[in-house]
């Protein structure tokens, strides 16, 4: 299979190429598909196996097919770690090199109110974690009302980190139809499964 299967954008083309991926990996080959179709997706992928790029291309494929004038976020992906944030919104420009929507980063460890500075200016696709997109929701510093795509990365971390609770007051500020995905690298624990249930609507499993 290549990425020319897919129905991307010839703008990501470009971020596709300039990163040297050849053949989408397994993960993509499975989730890339459901989530253009706006599929709510479950998926069971470790670190490594290219699952970054499996959320990535159809959160900038999504902006791409829905244009609006950039102004509040409309792609939301949370990420346990501040590592983990800075390593997606990486992605998140690397592949989204041609299309320039403007991305944020925001987690703890940094002036909030930098970063509250920062989402004055418009902003299609917010990478956060949890505690401190939270705080900054209860001082009124970003509006999460405008998301239409949720994505989780490493869920079971979440839990694992007892961000559950914070996770789901954000999901609160959201309204009621966005779609969302929930990528894990495990998706045995019960824990996992009932926070799926409380996010997804019908999700499509895939599991590598
Ligand atoms: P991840 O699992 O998202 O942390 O990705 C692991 C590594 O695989 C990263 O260095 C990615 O840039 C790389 N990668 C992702 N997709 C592909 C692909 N289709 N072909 C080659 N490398 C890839």
């Amino acid at each position: 299979m290549t990425f020319d299967e897919f129905d991307l954008d010839s703008a990501l083309f470009e971020g596709i190429e300039k990163m040297g991926y050849h053949k989408p990996t397994p993960v993509q080959q499975e989730a890339i598909p459901l989530m253009l179709d706006r599929a709510d997706v479950l998926v069971g992928a470790a670190t490594g196996t290219g699952k970054t790029a499996a959320f990535v291309l159809p959160a900038l494929q999504y902006l791409l097919d829905e244009p609006k004038p950039a102004r509040n976020p409309r792609v939301l992906i949370l990420a346990p770690t501040r590592e983990l944030a800075f390593q997606i919104h990486k992605t998140v420009k690397q592949l989204g090199t041609a299309c320039d929507f403007p991305a944020a980063v925001i987690t703890g460890g940094f002036n909030q109110a930098r970063q509250a500075q920062t989402l004055k200016e418009p902003t299609d696709i917010l990478v956060a974690t949890p505690g401190r997109l939270a705080k900054m929701m209860e001082e009124d510093q970003v509006n999460l009302s405008y998301v239409e795509l949720l994505i989780l990365d490493e869920a079971d971390r979440m839990l694992d980190m007892g961000q559950g609770p914070t996770v789901r007051t954000l999901l609160e500020a959201i309204p009621g139809d966005f779609q969302a995905a929930l990528f894990s690298a495990t998706l045995s624990g019960a824990g996992v499964r009932k926070f799926a249930e409380e996010i997804l609507d019908e999700p499509e499993e895939v599991q590598i």
